[in-house]
C-alpha cells in the first residue's frame, strides 16, 4: 500500500503553467520545479526531456504567459550585464 516507488510517481498539476509534475520532484505542492524555480528561486530541475516530458519531474515544457514575461525580463537583465562587461573589456584593453 505504502510503496515509496509508486509514491514517487504521484503527479500533481502545476497552478502556474498547467503541466503535470511529480510531486516529489518539486519543493512546492502546487507548482512544478520549473515554475517554483522561476517564481521562488527553488532548485531547478535539470530537465531530461523524453517524448516531450521530463523523465525526472514530468514537466511537459509548458510555460505560462507570466513566466514567459519573467524569463524575458531576466534575459534582458543578463544581456545588459554582459553588454556592460564587454564594454568595459573593450575600454580596458583597447589601448
Ligand atoms: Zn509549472
Ligand atoms: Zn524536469
Amino acid at each position: 500500500m505504502n510503496n515509496p516507488l509508486i509514491d514517487n510517481k504521484k503527479t500533481a498539476k502545476c497552478d502556474e503553467c498547467g503541466s503535470n509534475f511529480y510531486k516529489k520532484s518539486s519543493k512546492m505542492a502546487a507548482l512544478c520545479p520549473e515554475c517554483s524555480h522561476i517564481l521562488y528561486g527553488y532548485e531547478p530541475c535539470k530537465h531530461d526531456m523524453l517524448n516531450g516530458k521530463c523523465t525526472m519531474c514530468y514537466w511537459d515544457g509548458s510555460v505560462s504567459e507570466y513566466i514567459k514575461k519573467k524569463i524575458s525580463q531576466m534575459f534582458v537583465i543578463k544581456i545588459r550585464y554582459i553588454g556592460t562587461r564587454q564594454f568595459f573589456c573593450k575600454f580596458n584593453f583597447a589601448g
